[in-house]
């Protein structure tokens, strides 16, 4: 099937290269006139635009996705040019190998830092090079796993995704990336089907859009998590605003309209959106949730008014002062069944297709994270029968890994936040089954978790009585104590035993000795304790090496 959109295409990047700027010049100039009818009538000529694109889900059965192409194709270098790009690449390639051979993995950014030190449009050149353009996907959780599901949907359809390793997620990271694909002379191999899928760190995003132009933004959320690397969430909010006037004027935004803060956001602009949502109003949460702080009204900073709210403060809102109201997702689950610890079944109904997705991870958080995929599937016109194969995901090494340590069920899950520490713990109790637990807490981790009073908003109360026995690691395991102690699940009248050993890989060992053989042992951790036992697992053939699957 030929999709609308190839005629139509040429047409909007010819419009949209070199315009973008001076067409928000235009609109400011015209805003300051007319004042917020134009704001209106934009985003009533974006839904129309959105419903004349072709965001049907296109192309026949098993063939490859041919509804987007936005490569810009191989770009004819003078001699220098192309010296210094091959002279990038050698050096990003040697980096690699000595990271290698020094036995520190291969997910570094240090490859892509040295490579960009020779030649600082490396990245700009190689991601032009990539066949089917780039999709990137930003926000504050669930960035890399919702890369991985629209990966499985991709190869689906029949191309070939290239993501990056999750935490590569700046500059240097997609270069690295980029760097292990490149031949010798500093190019990709020609390949018709290859297709960029990057998480992008959200207060990187400007960086990146200077050098890659994609073809789709998603969003996935934005929490709480970071805001001791970008102060407050408003800030980062008007940061991603200022960022956005970078984006191709005909890339789709594929938005979390359950989320205030990303629902209005780009409003100026008229790029083409796709908005998903959760429908199914049987995970409401009674009352305000632990972890939620609520946001203003993107618009006029008044109260939002919440009729459903599902998890921290994604919801179904409205605001009270200028109406401002939850956008109509196109791409909707209208079920989600959360089937136990490790799956969930989701309904989904997206344009011109309706699809049963078995996510194969837990939790609310990883429905949303589906409906993102699902969503940027939509932007990219992916094939209807393309939505399924978020059943081949994997959970990634850090998510939520399950491995067997001398005939133990052992579960290890990454939660390097407030609402991904609670999601995950609600994943893991979730139908009030009792759970073993070594959870751990560390302040070391890259800088990225220098403060650790997230764990406050943690809601632990809400499963006070689930837990027999907790083992608590990290170097900040005795702020976990105090911690559970105020949550009352230790201390007079509290139904956990509560150990604390600093040394992860002695707090394993303990954690296994208190849980019953029939019985999983579940690893709950921020990113530092985690790794350090994953290691010593790994060294004792228990778990691969980070990024082998
Ligand atoms: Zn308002």
């Amino acid at each position: 099937m030929t999709l609308p959109q190839n005629g139509g295409h040429l047409v909007l990047v010819a419009l949209s290269h070199g315009h973008r700027r001076h067409r928000v010049l235009l609109f400011k100039s015209a805003k300051q006139s007319s004042g917020a009818t134009i704001s209106t009538s934009l985003n009533d000529q974006t839904r129309a635009e959105l419903e004349a694109r072709a965001v049907t889900p296109g192309s026949g059965p098993g063939g490859a996705a041919e509804g987007f192409r936005i490569a810009r194709g191989r770009r004819g270098a003078g001699p220098a040019v192309a010296g210094r790009r091959a002279l990038a690449v050698t050096a990003g390639k040697a980096a690699r190998g000595t990271i290698r051979r020094l036995g520190r993995g291969s997910g570094s950014a240090l490859p892509g830092r040295a490579a960009l030190a020779v030649d600082a449009r490396l990245l700009a050149a190689l991601a032009a090079e990539i066949s089917r353009g780039t999709v990137l996907v930003t926000g504050t959780n669930g960035k890399g796993t919702t890369c991985r599901m629209l990966a499985a949907m991709m190869r689906a359809s029949g191309l070939h995704p290239l993501l990056n390793r999750e935490g590569s997620n700046q500059p240097a990271g997609l270069a690295s990336t980029l760097l292990a694909h490149a031949t010798a002379s500093g190019h990709l191999p020609a390949d018709a089907a290859a297709v960029g899928v990057f998480e992008v760190d959200e207060g990187s995003l400007g960086e990146v859009l200077g050098q890659v132009e994609p073809f789709a933004a998603v969003f996935t959320n934005i929490f709480r998590g970071q805001m001791d690397r970008y102060l407050e969430l408003d800030y980062l909010v008007r940061r991603l605003e200022r960022v956005l006037l970078e984006l191709p004027a005909d890339a789709t935004l594929v938005l979390n309209a359950d989320d205030p803060r990303l629902a209005y956001l780009g409003s100026e602009l008229t790029n083409p959106r796709v908005w998903y949502g959760l429908e199914d109003l049987g995970h409401r949460r009674s009352g305000v949730d632990h972890t939620s702080d609520f946001p203003r009204c993107p618009r006029c900073a008044g109260e939002l008014r919440y009729t459903s709210v599902f998890y921290a403060h994604l919801g179904h809102w409205e605001c009270r002062g200028c109406g401002l109201a939850r956008p109509e997702p196109q791409v909707r689950a209208v079920q989600a069944d959360l089937a136990g610890p490790g799956s969930s079944r989701l309904q989904v109904v997206a344009p011109a297709t309706e699809a049963v997705l078995e996510v194969p991870l837990p939790g609310l958080f990883n429905a949303y994270n589906a409906l993102a995929a699902a969503g940027a599937a939509t932007a990219c016109q992916l094939p209807s029968a393309a939505l399924t194969a978020v059943d081949q995901v994997t959970s990634g090494c850090l998510r939520m890994e399950q491995v067997s340590v001398d005939g133990r069920e052992v579960y290890l899950a990454l939660a390097k936040n407030c609402s991904g520490f609670t999601e995950v713990l609600r994943a893991v109790l979730g139908g009030g089954r009792p759970g073993y637990l070594m959870l751990g807490l560390n302040d070391q981790a890259r800088q990225q978790e220098p403060d650790v009073s997230w764990i406050w908003d943690v809601d632990f109360e809400s499963l006070r009585g689930l837990v027999p026995s907790a083992v608590l690691s990290g170097n900040r395991a005795s702020d976990l104590a105090v911690r559970l102690k105020y949550a009352r699940w230790s201390g007079p009248g509290g139904q956990s035993d509560v150990a604390v050993e600093p040394d992860p890989v002695r707090a394993f060992r303990l954690a296994v000795s208190r849980t019953p053989r029939d019985q999983p042992v579940w690893v709950v951790s921020t990113d530092l304790a985690l790794r350090q036992l994953r290691e010593w697992l790994r060294r004792r053939g228990h778990v691969g090496r980070l990024w082998e699957r």
